[in-house]
């Protein structure tokens, strides 16, 4: 290459890290649309787009109500034409600033910050980080627009010398990845589109996204070759009401759901083992009944929630898991419930009679059979007329919505007896796991070994290749499960799916691609004490995925 060498282009990318950074870009905020003009105006003022004006430009996101967009910018090598491309990511909004307190007005300046934060009560660590002078802290610095501006000044770099550069690479700057990842969701099928437009033939995805230690005190510096996934395995329990006065007529679906939160809740027989990592452990994101009132009747339905992480386990998997736990669980309660009966008619001189209930859990979609045999196909009129009439409420978030479908279904049926129904809350995110079987994950594992290989020894840092990107991200939805088996699965016990929730997930199978996180490296994203640690992120970090990028291409 002429010209300087990549780590030579550290101030730059910290110039358009703290230029994007001085633009506030809470997701869900018009932020986020001044943030996309704002990064179109830099990657605008690039003689390459000066001069191929056409290969950088807005697409605007579906049915959006606050008109946001996302920015593409194509760059085409030309030393001689090739299909080869390699597509960037990086997400474009932050979370919000209320966290900041009474500095929130220096949240998005860095170094105006770093002078006012030194004077509050900051943990040993965080003090001893802003004192070496080797952090710089501000609200998206770490996540994550300096990875944002590590992609756009490689790709600057690259445009320098365009002449000599063979292959191509795509740039997607997204919106809403700390939201809904509708910017990523509608970046997937522009791809899709490309590639029968252009030929593009594309290898890997890369994010920049951040980098964190793994534990207090961890020194290795990682590379995520795949992403963990995210599904959220839903209880939708039904007991039988009661009157408090008259407690072992009735039974209490909290109780249930307590069983199940006992047992599920941080239990690491429900990790998922993949490539030598396991994930975090199940945890709960809801847990209540949907008794709306105070009274003395005991609730009719409860729900629970859980966040689960996956890196090899498919939905129809997850669902078959909790089907059988839920029946365990229930299961439990009754024969809890028939000994404590046993004991109270002991106590009271009663003579004990077995309580009648009969543990049974299905899945969603089994719900929906039950129902559709007794109403026929007027069932799905009445569910379509349902879920609009849903959609118009905008009080209910998506599961609180697919809680009312649940419930309108069930309550069609016949059959009222206690049951554990299992489905998904919305939204899932696939995992990807990168295992090397196919030609184009070999490429990718091999092009990132040789760029960390090379990369290594001019820095003190340890560089450590792992398989999973522990944190949700826009990568997942570069792929998604390849079996449509399992992928109708997932629809069909996802409530209200197709009309209040919805993923692309056809183009994001046909995009199919292995997808690596090299991220700028910091502390405490989503704290006010978020930051960067500048020589990483600066220097290394762009070395990686400038390699890694050479080395896909070559
Ligand atoms: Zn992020």
């Amino acid at each position: 290459m002429k010209g300087k060498s990549i780590t030579e282009i550290s101030n730059r990318i910290e110039e358009i890290a703290l230029d994007l950074t001085s633009q506030k870009s809470i997701a869900g905020s018009a932020g986020e649309i001044k943030i996309a003009d704002k990064l179109y105006g830099i990657m605008a003022e690039m003689d390459y787009y000066k001069k191929h004006p056409e290969n950088l430009y807005f697409v605007p996101v579906k049915n959006d109500s606050l008109g946001r967009k996302i920015v593409i910018a194509e760059m085409n090598g030309e030393m001689k034409k090739s299909a080869k491309t390699v597509v960037l990511i990086g997400h474009i909004d932050t979370v919000g600033i209320s966290d900041y307190g009474s500095l929130q007005e220096y949240a998005i300046q860095p170094y105006e910050l770093a002078k006012r934060l030194g004077d509050l009560k900051l943990p040993p660590e965080v003090r001893e980080d802003l004192e070496s002078g080797e952090y710089l802290f501000g609200r998206g610095l770490f996540d994550m627009k300096s990875g944002d501006a590590i992609s756009m000044a490689i790709m600057e770099y690259i445009s320098k010398d365009i002449e000599n550069f063979e292959g191509n690479i795509i740039f997607g700057a997204v919106c809403d990845e700390e939201n809904n990842s509708i910017g990523m969701l509608n970046f997937v099928p522009k791809l899709n589109e490309l590639k029968k437009e252009k030929g593009y033939n594309y290898l890997a995805m890369i994010d920049t996204d951040y980098m964190a230690p793994a534990y207090p005190g961890d020194l290795n510096k990682y590379v995520y070759v795949g992403t963990v996934g995210k599904i959220m395995p839903t209880f939708f329990v039904v007991g039988k009401e009661t009157h408090v006065g008259e407690p072992y007529d009735g039974i209490d679906p909290n109780q249930i759901v307590a069983q199940l939160t006992k047992r599920i809740n941080l239990n690491p027989e429900f990790c998922d083992f993949a490539g030598g990592e396991t994930t975090l452990p199940p945890i709960t994101l809801k847990q209540r009944d949907l008794k709306p009132e105070y009274s003395a009747q005991i609730a009719k339905t409860s729900i629970l929630l859980f966040n689960m992480a996956t890196h090899e386990m498919t939905p129809d998997q997850v669902l078959e898991k909790m089907t059988i736990v839920g029946q365990e669980c229930f299961q439990q309660v009754v024969d809890e419930l028939n000994a404590r009966y046993k004991k109270y008619c002991e106590l009271i001189g009663r003579k004990h009679k077995q309580l009648p209930w009969v543990a049974r859990t299905m899945t969603y979609d089994e719900l929906y059979a039950n129902v559709k045999n007794e109403l026929g196909d007027k069932l799905d009129g009445m569910i379509e007329d349902y879920l609009l009439g849903l959609n118009k409420d905008s009080s209910l978030d998506i599961r609180d919505k697919q809680v009312k479908m649940a419930e309108y279904l069930h309550n069609l049926w016949s059959d009222q007896n206690p049951v554990v129904i299992v489905y998904f809350s919305a939204p899932y995110y696939p995992h990807i796991y990168v295992e090397g079987k196919r030609d184009k994950e070999k490429l990718l594992i091999s092009a990132v070994t040789d760029a960390i290989a090379a990369t290594a020894p001019n820095y003190d840092y340890k560089l450590v290749q792992k398989k999973f990107l522990p944190c949700i991200s826009d990568l997942s939805y570069a792929a998604a499960p390849k079996e449509q088996a399992v992928v109708t699965k997932l629809k069909i016990n996802t409530p209200g799916y197709g009309v209040i929730y919805e993923l692309p997930i056809e183009d994001m199978q046909e995009l199919d691609l292995p997808v690596v996180n090299i991220g700028a490296f910091g502390k405490d994203a989503h704290k006010y004490t978020e930051r960067i640690e500048k020589k990483y992120t600066f220097q290394v970090t762009p070395d990686l995925v400038y390699k890694t990028i050479k080395n896909i291409l070559k």
